[in-house]
């Protein structure tokens, strides 16, 4: 028997348990993952459930991704350079953190797109922003970054080695890659952040956020190929499922638990 948690505020409408939990029962593995629903000052207690063994690992979520940091022993050189972690693990009598995010969203980016000469925009300074420059680091001539918030998003482009470019002066890209919470604000849920002539010349629009706001229903309106949010939730957990268990995920019966073919 083993126990898992994800650690985050707030987390009613988390997948993780449905994905672990699905995981589990699929291997025959008597684990359960449940959720940790907690505020900053109890982040340093549910990491000594680590050190005493009552949880054998954790996901960490929003907001905690890099809170989380000052109270570990250990980070993995991916989690250091991000900045942010979203795996915790006991390993060689260590608490340990690691970030399998930029995994994921590399690994739903390459199922639906080819990147060899594509030209990517991010959008957003922020911590997914992070992920996703790290995992794009091998193209970054190709890379563009913008942010509504001009002098942030020039020092993380400076410190990742991609261009930064003005928000109303966006080049011409191939794949366009929203990692703003922009959506998520009733001020700002009906914005596109580009514009639609701008949309027009994209083949690919990868929404980081869930749930399908304007962005995504234009794209699909213009015909350009979209990658669904819950696609990189996937793969981010399933690289997690690995370092939480040694073992090779359910990768079918998980994509099915969230409603993602496969
Ligand atoms: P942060 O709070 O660290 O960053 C938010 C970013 O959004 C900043 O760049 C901010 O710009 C920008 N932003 C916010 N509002 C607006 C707006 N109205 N117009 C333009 N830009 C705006 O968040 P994270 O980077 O941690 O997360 C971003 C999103 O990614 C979250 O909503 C989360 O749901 C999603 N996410 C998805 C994952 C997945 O598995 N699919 C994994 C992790 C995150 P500024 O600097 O100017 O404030």
């Amino acid at each position: 028997m083993k126990s898992f948690a994800v650690v985050g505020h707030p987390l009613e409408h988390s997948l993780s348990p449905t994905l672990f939990n699905t995981a589990f029962k699929a291997l025959g593995l008597d684990y359960t993952y449940t959720k940790e629903d907690v505020g900053l000052s109890e982040l340093k207690l549910i990491l000594e459930k680590v050190r005493s063994g009552e949880y054998s690992g954790l996901s960490v979520t929003v907001p905690y991704k890099e809170e989380i940091i000052p109270y570990l022993d250990e980070l993995t050189p991916e989690a250091k350079a991000i900045g942010a972690v979203n795996t915790v693990y006991f390993s060689e009598g260590k608490v340990k953190g690691t970030n399998t995010d930029w995994q994921g969203f590399m690994d739903a980016l390459v199922k639906h797109t080819d990147l060899k000469n594509k030209k990517i925009l991010i959008y957003g300074a922020g911590g997914v922003a992070r992920a996703c420059l790290y995992a794009l680091r091998k193209f970054k001539d190709n890379v563009f970054l913008t942010n509504r918030t001009e002098a942030k998003g020039m020092r993380l482009a400076e410190e990742f080695g991609v261009t930064y470019v003005h928000k109303n002066k966006l080049p011409d890209v191939d794949i366009f890659i929203n990692a703003t919470s922009a959506s998520l604000n009733p001020k700002s849920k009906n914005e596109l952040l580009v514009s639609e002539e701008q949309l027009k010349k994209v083949s690919t629009v990868f929404d980081l956020v869930y749930g399908e706001a304007l962005l995504t229903k234009t794209a699909n309106t213009l015909g350009i190929k979209t990658i669904d949010a819950k696609e990189m939730l996937l793969y981010q957990a399933i690289r997690q499922f690995e370092i939480f268990t040694g073992k090779e995920a359910p990768v079918e019966v998980m994509a099915k638990s969230i409603d993602l073919s496969y």
